[in-house]
């Protein structure tokens, strides 16, 4: 019998306060949603087993405080990822102003061999909120910011319907064994 080995992949989750990072993970990973905002989670990191091209993958996602800043949570903490989640809320455009700031500070700490050909992927969450204005950042605008960045993928997210969350996670496993 072909023996499977499992694959550990890190991934590490940034971007503002509020945009619903810790609320991804939570629906990704427990199938939960909270209204409540909660600064901290109880753990640094929630795991996921999922198969990939048949192989076994855990998905080892870390969550992060939006407020913190990358020198106190040190450059070890984000060395050997294999994937950086960035998230922003399409409805509160100064977090998706930050994503340049959030993405260059990431390679600047996590310092990968090849900085061009490292996995991002880009979240536009709370998609579900729709009182006719509220959108602040159109799908264009920010597939563009992701085309300039050397093509990363981007996901409409919504952590409260649980809309793409599967899809963009199955698609953060993809790209990060595919680095790894
Ligand atoms: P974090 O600081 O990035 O970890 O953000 P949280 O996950 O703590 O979420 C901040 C607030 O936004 C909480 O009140 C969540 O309930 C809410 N929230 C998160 N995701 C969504 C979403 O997709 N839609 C809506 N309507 N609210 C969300
Ligand atoms: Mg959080």
């Amino acid at each position: 019998m072909a023996s499977r080995k499992r694959t550990l992949l890190k991934v590490i989750v940034l971007g503002d306060s509020g945009v619903g990072k810790t609320s991804l993970m939570n629906q990704y990973v427990n199938k939960k949603f909270s209204q409540q905002y909660k600064a901290t989670i109880g753990a640094d990191f929630l795991t996921k087993e999922l198969l990939i091209d048949e192989k076994l993958v855990t998905l080892q996602i870390w969550d992060t405080a939006g407020q913190e800043r990358f020198q106190s949570l040190g450059g070890a903490f984000y060395r050997g990822a294999d994937c950086c989640v960035l998230v922003y809320d399409v409805n509160v455009g100064r977090t998706f102003e930050t994503m340049d700031n959030w993405h260059d500070e990431f390679l600047k700490h996590a310092s990968p061999s090849d900085p061009t050909k490292f996995p991002f992927i880009l979240l536009g969450n709370k998609v579900d909120v729709d009182d006719g204005n509220s959108r602040a950042i159109s799908e264009k605008k920010a597939n563009d910011w992701c085309v300039s960045r050397s093509n990363i993928p981007y996901f409409e997210t919504s952590a409260k319907n649980d809309y793409n969350v599967d899809d963009a996670f199955h698609s953060v496993a993809k790209i990060a064994l595919h680095h790894e």
